[in-house]
């Protein structure tokens, strides 16, 4: 293609913008225009959570980058209060309405590229549109919540949904001294995450003060005294706030590809080749509006994330420009702060590869390490599940929570899964240490061995939630005062230190699940026992995980 094209691009946030300026970068010929319906390009998104909670003070913070400096660093022309109404595939030109003006005017193009990224829903709900419930997407709409805020000082806010963003909002608000509630449909929060990994996270919600309302839905909202509102509930409770955001997800925003007939992936989003081309030659899709492939389980998906939307952008201007490049599809790798906690995850769930029918090939494991030397101070846990192949040890996924460290060790997962990688690899992945960052062992290598050890056979594992229909002796090897702190119920204790001695006790012609507070002590036991001729199985992640475990099975009964 000739580098003296012109190229239109439609949304100027993560996607566009990364999109036109690497186009610039590769040609100083090509002319370039970037449209916004809103007011500004280049937001951060991703602060906007932040904005609320008053931790980012100024608006102008939230701009990374400006019209005007687009116009001198990158030679690119941005339009703002500018929408493109609609594509003409055949003649290539697109209608721009000037918001100010209500005038239309028509550009032509030789490349277009679509990213507008998704909308919020706001479903059909009775009293929906009443003042005082926001959803959160732009900088005009933090600038309301802030304001509403402050001129209702306001006190109590309700949040429905409690994905990411959800959460992020929860923390903010917080922040500012409400007090909040949370409304979730599903029987947990961060509905991405399995449910027992984010028993933690709903423990510190729960302690900080907030209420949570699992299992339950809204059914309509209405006018309380003054500004407040009242939240009619699925199961017919009330709630009353001062003001409500609306957290419960996003659709690609795809009117003007489907007027244009482009075509729609069954996800829901545009559908792009992986070099990111739509089904009309000359338009390229990019971000939260196209649908992707999953890498891991190969689905098609959307899923809105401000990592993919950049690469995306710049993908589809080296392509533009005639580079081979090609879009690697997506893992959903992300990570969320709330309240302290650290909650990360990449690749699928273990309920997702469920409802895929992928299950019966792969195997999990639950450890609890610590995010650097137990030596030194301040050492804390994190919780960790990984998820792998049975038949090959491929890595396929992995859930994080704990205070520090989390992210990272997400991060190499999220690496080594693009990478193909096992958990043989982890088991020898050379990562960084000092006391204070890690261990020379760490959590991530101890994944790697206690996976391999599976695969390997030293070790079988086995998981709580067959715990109640195995007749397996249940084996607790701590010490008799943490036995006696909590326990399974009907499980035999014998410590460690005493198996040896005592191991006739043990019956031969009965399997043994051992068990002990994290999973390493009753490692050790079940080798002693395995080479000794017991049926052993080792449960992982031990009792601390039977804790995230049956917290998890009671929020999903409905609260009392
Ligand atoms: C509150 C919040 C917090 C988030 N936090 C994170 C996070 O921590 N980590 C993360 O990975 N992701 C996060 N995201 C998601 C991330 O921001 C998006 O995935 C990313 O911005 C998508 O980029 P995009 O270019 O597809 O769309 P956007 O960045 O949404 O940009 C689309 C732009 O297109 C414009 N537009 C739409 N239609 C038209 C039209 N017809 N004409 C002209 N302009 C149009 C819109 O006005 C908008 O400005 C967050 C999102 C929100 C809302």
């Amino acid at each position: 293609m000739s580098t003296k094209q012109r190229i239109l691009i439609v949304g100027g946030v993560a996607g566009g913008a990364s999109c036109a300026a690497r186009a610039r970068r590769l040609s100083e010929s090509a002319e370039i225009i970037m449209f916004d319906r809103g007011p500004y390009v280049s937001f951060a998104n991703c602060g906007l959570p932040y904005y609320v909670g008053n931790v980012i003070k100024k608006e102008d913070n939230l701009l990374v980058a400006t019209p005007e400096l687009f116009q001198q660093r990158f030679n690119i022309d941005v339009r703002v209060h500018a929408e493109v109404v609609r594509i003409d595939c055949a003649n290539h030109y697109v209608e721009v309405k000037n918001a100010a003006t209500g005038r239309t005017n028509t550009e032509p193009y030789d490349a277009l590229v679509l990213s507008p990224g998704a909308n919020p829903i706001r479903p059909d709900l009775p009293g929906i549109d009443l003042p005082g419930i926001f959803s959160l997407r732009t900088i005009p709409d933090s600038r309301s919540i802030r304001q509403w805020i402050d001129q209702y000082q306001a006190r109590h806010a309700v949040v429905v949904g409690a994905g990411y963003i959800g959460m992020e909002m929860i923390e903010n608000l917080h922040l500012r001294g409400l007090k909040v509630t949370v409304v979730e449909k599903q029987g947990q929060v961060m509905p991405l995450l399995d449910a027992e990994m984010v028993a933690p996270v709903q423990e510190t919600l729960k302690h900080k003060g907030v209420q949570l309302h699992l299992n339950e839905s809204v059914n309509g909202f209405s006018k309380g005294p003054e500004h407040r509102l009242v939240l009619d509930l699925g199961s017919g409770r009330q709630l009353k706030a001062d003001l409500v955001i609306l957290c419960i997800g996003v659709r690609p925003e795809t009117r003007l590809a489907r007027e244009a007939g482009l075509e729609i992936g069954p996800s829901g989003g545009i559908r792009v080749d992986a070099q990111l081309r739509t089904s009309d030659p000359h338009i390229w899709a990019v971000g939260d509006a196209v649908e992707v492939h999953d890498v891991v389980t190969g689905e098609p998906a959307v899923i809105p994330l401000a990592g993919p939307a950049n690469r995306q952008g710049r993908i589809a201007a080296d392509v533009i420009m005639g580079r081979p490049s090609v879009f690697r599809g997506t893992q959903g790798t992300s990570v969320v702060g709330i309240m302290e906690q650290v909650v990360a995850f990449t690749g699928p769930s273990e309920k997702l590869l469920k409802g895929l029918d992928r299950w019966q090939q792969m195997e999990k494991i639950y450890l609890h390490p610590e995010n650097h030397a137990g030596y030194y101070p301040g050492a804390s846990p994190i919780s960790l599940k990984l998820i792998f192949s049975k038949t090959d040890g491929r890595i396929v996924g992995a859930q994080a929570v704990g205070k520090a460290g989390v992210e990272k060790r997400i991060d190499v997962i999220a690496m080594a899964i693009q990478k193909q990688g096992t958990v043989f690899d982890l088991e020898e992945a050379e990562l960084c240490y000092a006391p204070q960052f890690g261990s020379a062992k760490d959590a991530l290598n101890h994944a790697g061995m206690i996976a391999a050890n599976i695969l390997r056979g030293d070790l079988v594992p086995a998981h709580w939630e067959d715990a109640a229909r195995s007749d397996a002796l249940m084996l607790d090897v701590r010490e008799p005062d943490e036995f006696k702190r909590g326990r399974y119920d009907g499980a035999l204790n014998l410590p460690l230190h005493q198996l040896r001695d005592r191991i006739d006790e043990l019956p031969r012609d009965q399997e043994i699940w051992a068990y002990c507070y994290v999973g390493q002590r009753s490692y050790y036991a079940a080798r002693i026992l395995a080479q000794n001729g017991f049926q052993v199985k080792n449960i992982s992640g031990g009792f601390k995980q039977f804790g995230q475990f049956q917290a998890a099975r009671n929020n999903h009964k409905p609260e009392a």
